[in-house]
């Protein structure tokens, strides 16, 4: 797909009121964003991310709704950490992968990925009450999901009722060959195993939260309705985990 500007991308993050912006680093050229909500150290915070893959921009777009609205009551329960979009040059060129090729999603273990170095920065420490992870997928009829918990309840089912009023829904059985129910995905103990150690998801259910979601919005429907899509689900975890 074609690129987006980065440069625009980074007008709207410094054109927000209300919030605390952070540069991570750098990738060549481009600055990487934090964003942050509430300041409470009371408070558990969520992580809120978009643009790992390049090629997926409902994700970023959503970020920047979602800090652009503000967070309102959610601030008396919540601080939210923001990261609109860790693959600028991905982004810019409109490519799932980053300047040197490799796939950010699964490369948590490299040590010569400048993103990683800003995800692991980010999390060094940290604990989230929550993490959401905008993605899209091109070749998905509609919005699906992946949800990994512990000691708290599942989500996924009630976020696929909200969003299949926004969007169809991907509901085969069989989905990037993991087996799912009804737009969830749940990924095998072995699965996992798989895959551990090698990817920010599984770094970051096994070491920084108790809850991920991945969600995961049709790539040819119009970005608005995407982006609506993604903003429902968060609005469900969000709620979900509200006291
Ligand atoms: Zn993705």
């Amino acid at each position: 797909m074609a690129g987006q500007s980065y440069e625009e991308l980074l007008e709207r993050i410094r054109a927000l009121s209300g919030v605390r912006v952070r540069e991570l680093g750098r990738v060549g050229e481009y600055p990487i964003f934090a964003v942050e909500q509430g300041s409470d150290p009371q408070q558990p915070t969520a992580l809120i991310m978009g643009g790992t893959h390049g090629d997926e921009p409902a994700g970023p777009a959503a970020v920047l709704e979602f800090c652009r609205r503000g967070s309102g009551s959610w601030l008396e329960a919540f601080n939210f950490l923001a990261l609109p979009c860790l693959n600028p040059h991905g982004y810019a060129r409109g490519t799932r992968h980053n300047a040197q090729d490799v796939d950010i999603n699964w490369a948590y273990k490299r040590d010569d990925v400048p993103e990683i170095q800003v995800m692991r920065q980010l999390v060094a420490g940290r604990h989230f009450a929550f993490v959401v992870d905008f993605h899209e997928d091109w070749e998905s009829p509609g919005f699906y999901l992946y949800e990994l918990h512990r000691n708290v309840a599942p989500v996924g089912a009630r976020i696929m009722e909200t969003v299949s009023h926004i969007c169809p829904l991907n509901t085969h059985p069989v989905i990037e060959g993991q087996r799912a129910r009804g737009g969830v995905i749940i990924p095998t103990a072995q699965k996992h195993e798989e895959l551990r150690g090698e990817g920010i998801p599984v770094v970051l259910y096994g070491h920084h939260t108790d809850h991920l979601l991945t969600t995961e919005t049709p790539t040819a429907l119009p970005l608005a309705q995407r982006v609506r899509a993604q903003l429902a689900a968060l609005e469900v975890v969000v709620e979900a985990h509200l006291p």
